[in-house]
């Protein structure tokens, strides 16, 4: 089962995404988790990395690509993957298309989450992140259940740098301009299928399982 979710930030894909891990046992592929990992590890695509994603712009497509190159040759992709923030641009879905073509793989479905922008403020600014395995709570939606401590992992929650509200709408343009022209790419390949990301986390959950059924 090859998938990807597809949404503006903070339209609830890597929420999804660990309900998906739990019932297909696939890995999330989120190129944002990577891209966070290399800059606590301090790499140089890490520090390069930072200052576009700390401005909320998209960070270049070629290192975009070869993380990707990277990660799905790794053999825990070889039953299936989700990718999760990636492709957000025309070049990035064509050399994906490119390297699943070489890899004989295809894919199966795009989920798209559809929320409207006005929701996106108010769930990015209450967001809680996991250092450890990247896993997202809402203080007021879909809180954790000890504070601060990961429902998956145990580890630390805390706030992303760039949930800010300044980065939140430099974010949005990015997806706009650069990512949401996507669906008509894959709606054109017959697999994208849309949800109301503005149901509650659970509501969305069974939505996207009755779907994938
Ligand atoms: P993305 O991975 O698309 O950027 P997240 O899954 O991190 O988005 O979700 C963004 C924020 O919104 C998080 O704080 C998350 O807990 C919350 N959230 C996710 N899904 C919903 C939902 N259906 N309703 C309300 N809040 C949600
Ligand atoms: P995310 O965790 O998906 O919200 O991504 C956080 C930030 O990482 C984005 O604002 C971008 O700066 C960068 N990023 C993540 N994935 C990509 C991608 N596929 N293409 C370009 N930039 C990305």
């Amino acid at each position: 089962m090859n998938l990807m979710l597809f949404g503006a930030p903070g339209a609830g894909k890597g929420t999804q995404a660990k309900y998906l891990i739990e019932r297909y046992n696939i890995p999330q592929i989120a190129t944002g988790d990577i891209l966070r990992a290399a800059i606590v590890n301090k790499t140089a695509m890490g520090m390069e990395a930072k200052e576009y994603m700390d401005a909320g712009k998209l960070v270049p497509d070629s290192t975009i690509i070869g993380i990707i190159q990277d990660r799905l040759a790794q053999s825990d992709c070889k039953e299936g993957f989700i990718l999760d923030g990636f492709p957000r641009t025309l070049a990035q879905a064509q050399a994906l298309d490119f390297l699943m073509e070489k890899m004989g793989i295809k894919l199966d479905k795009v989920i798209s989450l559809n929320v409207p922008d006005e929701l996106i403020v108010g769930r990015i600014s209450g967001r809680r992140v996991c250092v450890k395995c990247g896993a997202s709570f809402h203080v007021e939606f879909n809180p954790e259940k000890v504070e601060g401590v990961c429902d998956y992992c145990d580890g630390e929650l805390i706030v992303r740098k760039d949930d800010n509200a300044q980065t939140v709408k430099s974010r949005l343009e990015a997806y706009h301009a650069q990512t949401a022209p996507l669906l008509d790419f894959y709606s054109d390949k017959g697999i994208l299928s849309t949800l109301d990301g503005t149901k509650d986390v659970a509501a969305v959950t069974s939505d996207m399982f009755a779907l994938l059924a």
